[in-house]
């Protein structure tokens, strides 16, 4: 509906160890349904869950390489969680591939309807104030919560450390 009423549309799909060997065949799906901006996010290693199906190196490696492959010219790719280690990874951006820099924390936070404020929603759910108790987001950088403060300070990433443990 929304791409037959011209709108932009992008299609996100997470990357995880249950759907890896299946991203070129929902990738063709989301060309398809006729949206031509797809986000593929890197799983992420979610403590405070029991969820753990994090892709492995090598298939994480197989799968994005097989997109950007049959990537079709009027499509634009953006992958995201993987920006820390992508060169790593020996995984490089073109015309219409895009490794995004992870902004949680630095130029993102998470804001729920009672009014938490968080870190990040999925990698880091602190909740560092509430707009309703005083909190001003105007002013959280300047007025940074100490939880923000040591945050923005070590820049932890859950999908790091699963792909690099020893790291
Ligand atoms: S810090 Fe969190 S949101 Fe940012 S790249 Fe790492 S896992 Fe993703």
């Amino acid at each position: 509906m929304c791409t037959e009423a011209g709108l932009e549309t992008v299609l996100e799909t997470l990357l995880f160890e249950g759907n890896q060997a299946n991203m070129q065949a929902i990738s063709d799906k989301v060309y398809d349904l006729g949206v031509r901006i797809h986000e593929i996010q890197n799983s992420i290693k979610m403590p405070h869950t029991d969820w753990s199906q994090i892709v492995s190196k090598e298939s994480l490696v197989r799968s994005v390489t097989e997109l950007i492959e049959h990537k079709k010219p009027d499509t634009t790719l953006y992958f995201t969680c993987m920006d820390r280690f992508v060169e790593q990874l020996n995984l490089r951006e073109q015309p219409g591939v895009y490794f995004s820099n992870c902004v949680d924390g630095t130029k993102q936070l998470h804001l729920h309807g009672n009014g938490d404020i968080l870190i990040c929603e999925l990698c880091h759910p602190v909740v560092i104030g509430n707009i309703y108790n005083g909190t001003s987001l105007k002013d959280i950088y300047t007025q940074q919560p100490s939880a923000l403060t040591e945050f923005l300070e070590k820049r932890p990433c859950p999908a790091y450390d699963a792909l690099f443990p020893d790291a």
